[in-house]
């Protein structure tokens, strides 16, 4: 299995919470909005599978729910 993410920038409060915890992915814009910083936000990247049990932390712990992630059974 193999995980992608991106953040819903119109759900993100900028609490850095997904920074803390993975900064290895998120990361912030411009604006000062979460984003997926390893493919442009676009969940397209699959994640190192070492870093998944940290992605699912960050996805549980953001506040507004606004990390998006997808699951692919092979890689895109
Ligand atoms: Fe935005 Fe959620 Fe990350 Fe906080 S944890 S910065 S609300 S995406």
């Amino acid at each position: 299995m193999f995980y992608c993410t991106k953040v819903e920038k119109e759900r993100c409060i900028s609490c850095g919470a997904c920074y803390a915890i993975l900064p290895e992915v998120f990361d912030f814009d411009d604006d000062g909005l979460a984003e997926n910083k390893t493919d442009q936000n676009m969940a397209t990247l699959p994640l190192e599978p070492e870093l998944v049990d940290l992605l699912l932390e960050a996805a549980h712990d953001c506040p507004t729910s606004a990390i998006l992630i997808i699951k692919e059974k092979e890689a895109v």
